[in-house]
């Protein structure tokens, strides 16, 4: 293993490889980091020639025995030539369709490392706080790997992922609230308990790694190519993070030279970060009442502000941008790409095509750039959302 320590995304702290989830020192979120000289360069080409998953790029995880991998063959999900909507917004542009995942979102990313983690520490409980996707991941990951498992979702919670976690064997709790609340509530119980916490915001440092296994695909999909822009949809935005320091990975081990900009998308019911882009300022603060049919990014980050502002800070150090798209614009964009591109999506990740659309129109992306979108999530999880939106 490669990785050698956790170090504060903000100050500089940094301490051994255990689960830590803030700065002692600051209270800001972790990240992990690598002695880079002493990766096999070679096991990562052959993982992007061959078209590898996210086991594949074990060089740049941070597990120490690859053993020890609770997996279920997640990732290398394919890179679809948009046929329709691409040549509409006059960009060249590519689906990453992340619905092809074990359980049907790109959650299994960062909960397969999370977990992996979580169990060779020789955890045997592990929790989440989630808008259901990560909680029927970290579900089937813990029936994979044999753990228990402690979900926290509010209680608006769409039934077919609450069905995926009660299935999959695991305890659900409610929380009558927004998501923050279940986030609060998750982090009491594991604190009280001993539970790896493998909520879906900066907490845990090992779950973004997961997550910049997306770079790898998209560049090697590529032909080992930089695409202009991605466009991803925004929780507290690990994921989109994860993209980014995966991309500068692959520069700092010499497979590419220049990075793609990074466009974080909110819903406008619930925008905390777009917010904070639009002003211009350097800090994020919590939203107060989110309201969107894009559940599953609806965080309004109170108490945890923080994790906004990291998410903000890598969309502007890859010169990226931010923007918000309406509920109409999203579900009109569901219709859109089930009907053009065969391919359906649940209303949240929707948007970062959505998004495609605002900002062309803006004249922020030009004229045939390459653009990928990730389509975080299957339509399947949310039907009565989207049955009820046809009969309007
Ligand atoms: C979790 C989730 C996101 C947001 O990802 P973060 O890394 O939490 O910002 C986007 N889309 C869907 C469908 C999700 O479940
Ligand atoms: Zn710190």
């Amino acid at each position: 293993m490669h990785a050698t320590a956790l170090k504060c995304n903000r100050c500089g702290w940094t301490g051994g490889l255990d689960i830590t989830y803030t700065c002692p020192r600051c209270g800001y979120s972790l990240e992990v980091t690598y002695s880079y000289d002493s990766v096999d360069r070679r096991r990562v080409s052959k993982a992007l020639e061959n078209g590898g998953s996210v086991w594949a790029y074990s060089e740049l995880l941070p597990l120490k025995d690859t053993d020890n991998a609770i997996s279920m063959e997640e990732g290398n999900t394919p890179l679809i030539k948009s046929r329709t909507i691409g040549v509409k917004a006059g960009v060249r542009l590519y689906l990453k369709d992340e619905t092809r995942n074990p359980t049907l979102s790109f959650k299994d990313r960062p909960n397969t490392v999370g977990i992996s983690v979580a169990g060779e520490m020789g955890y045997r409980d592990v929790a989440i706080a989630s808008t259901g996707n990560g909680a029927a991941s970290l579900s089937a990951y813990s029936a994979r790997g044999v753990l228990s498992c402690h979900v926290f979702v509010p209680r608006s919670t769409p039934v077919g992922k609450v069905a995926q976690a009660l299935y999959h064997g695991s305890e659900i709790i409610y929380s009558d609230g927004d998501y923050s609340e279940s986030f609060h509530y998750a982090l009491k119980k594991c604190m009280e308990n001993n539970w790896a916490n493998i909520t879906s915001t900066y907490i845990n440092p090992y779950t973004m790694e997961g997550d910049k296994t997306l770079a790898y695909e998209i560049f090697s999909q590529l032909n080992f190519n930089v695409p202009d822009w991605i466009v991803v949809p925004l929780g507290a935005g690990p994921m989109l993070s994860g993209i980014w320091k995966g991309f500068n990975e692959l520069r700092l081990l010499g497979f590419c030279d220049r990075l793609p900009r990074m466009i974080g998308v909110q819903a406008e019911g619930c925008a905390p970060i777009i917010d904070a882009f639009e002003k211009g300022s350097n800090r994020v603060s919590a939203w107060e009442k989110c309201d969107t049919v894009a559940g599953a990014i609806a965080d309004p980050l109170k108490g945890y502000e923080d994790d906004g502002t990291r998410t903000l800070n890598s969309i502007r150090a890859s010169g990226g941008y931010g923007v918000k798209v309406s509920d109409d614009l999203i579900m009109d964009t569901v219709k859109e790409l089930a009907v053009k591109e065969a391919i359906f999506a649940e209303p949240a990740s929707a948007s970062s095509v959505s998004a495609v659309y605002k900002l062309k129109d803006k004249g922020v992306i030009k004229n045939n750039e390459c653009v990928v979108s990730i389509i975080t999530a299957h339509g399947l999880k949310d039907t009565d959302e989207l049955i009820n939106h046809l009969k309007k």
